[in-house]
């Protein structure tokens, strides 16, 4: 068989899987009790909340730098990594650098709070702030790429990122081989087309539901035009689902295009209720992105009765700020 366009194969995966022991945690699956129960199904949570960064995406930026130390020796990676990141991923490439022991450079535009840009800082990166905008701290990682020979870890854009994501859905199966279905929040696509590749080559017949925003979702908009699209930007409760997904992508939009069977988009009242009956009901505190799949079943009345379910508990980066908002919104 010829390799995908994508490159996200099981053997990808697998390779990944190899070099994400011991690195990062295996997470649990856990069924939640209260959800069965509303949804009449067994109701899995992945929590990827328990990954040291509180995200996934320390898979994916272990995943590509150890197989960069691979292929290529130390040496290769001797002037470091940098990415332009304040959330989950930046503080995965600091987190993931410092463990292999690779000098990490976290790029930031001056209008990133203090405080995100410490916690990225305190994981042993170092951080450059650059100019007033998101396009700034991006020029530096350019910049830097190319006069110093620095290596960018893209946050979804890359089949080593994608693959790494993807291991989580190898853990799935093997804690739920009956699985029928899994939800997770898609916004760049490394989560969702990962974990599609594993299910598609391992059990077909799951069905991989996309979750995004109902506003600024590029790569909902980007799938429904047939190619990348730039979408204007809105804030979110879910504000780790925000971004273009980059009009040159190319490798996650021709992934999530594959393997993903259904798509769905929830509003910021839904998210906001989501967050509120994971940290009521389920004694668990989530980020927008990661209450997302919950967020599709209860506001499109998705058919999920009898079914094994597995929501993706992304990430738990969330401020007592932010919570509140979702608290007001969900009204309570
Ligand atoms: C990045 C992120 C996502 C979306 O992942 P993509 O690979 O960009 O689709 C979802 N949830 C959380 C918590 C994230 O940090």
């Amino acid at each position: 068989m010829s390799e995908p366009s994508h490159g996200v194969t099981l053997a990808a995966i697998q390779a990944a899987r190899r070099r994400l022991e011991g690195q990062v945690a295996r997470t649990p699956l856990v069924r939640s009790e209260a959800l069965s129960r509303r949804f009449d199904a067994d109701i899995l949570l992945k929590l990827e909340t328990c990954q040291p960064t509180g995200a996934f995406k320390l898979r994916g930026a272990t995943n590509m730098i150890a197989a960069l130390i691979e292929r290529h020796g130390r040496e290769a990676l001797a002037a470091g990594v940098v990415t332009a990141s304040t959330g989950n991923h930046g503080r995965a490439v600091a987190h993931a650098a410092a463990r292999l022991g690779i000098p990490a450079v976290v790029c930031l535009s001056r209008l990133v709070p203090a405080d995100k840009a410490e916690a990225v800082a305190a994981l042993g990166a170092e951080v450059r702030r650059v100019g007033e905008s998101q396009d700034a701290a991006f020029a530096e990682v350019e910049r830097l790429v190319r006069e110093r020979g620095m290596v960018l870890i893209p946050p979804f854009d890359d089949p080593l990122i994608a693959a790494g994501q993807g291991t989580i859905g190898l853990e799935l199966l093997e804690d739920a081989p009956d699985l029928d279905r899994v939800l997770a929040g898609l916004s760049g696509g490394g989560l969702l087309g990962g974990i599609g590749a594993a299910l598609k080559a391992l059990r077909p017949e799951v069905t991989v539901t996309g979750v995004s925003l109902s506003r600024g979702a590029a790569m909902a908009e980007s799938l429904a035009a047939g190619h990348p699209l730039a979408v204007e930007e809105e804030t979110s409760l879910g504000d780790s689902l925000g971004g273009g997904i980059g009009l040159d992508n190319r490798c996650t939009f021709a992934l999530v295009r594959e393997v993903m069977d259904e798509h769905y988009r929830v509003s910021e009242a839904a998210i906001a209720a989501a967050m509120v009956d994971f940290l009521e009901h389920e004694k668990r505190l989530v980020e927008g992105a990661a209450a997302v799949g919950l967020a599709a079943l209860a506001e499109h009345g998705i058919a999920v009765r009898g079914q094994t379910v597995a929501l993706i508990l992304s990430g738990n980066a969330v401020s007592l700020e932010t919570f509140d908002r979702a608290r007001a919104l969900a009204g309570c």
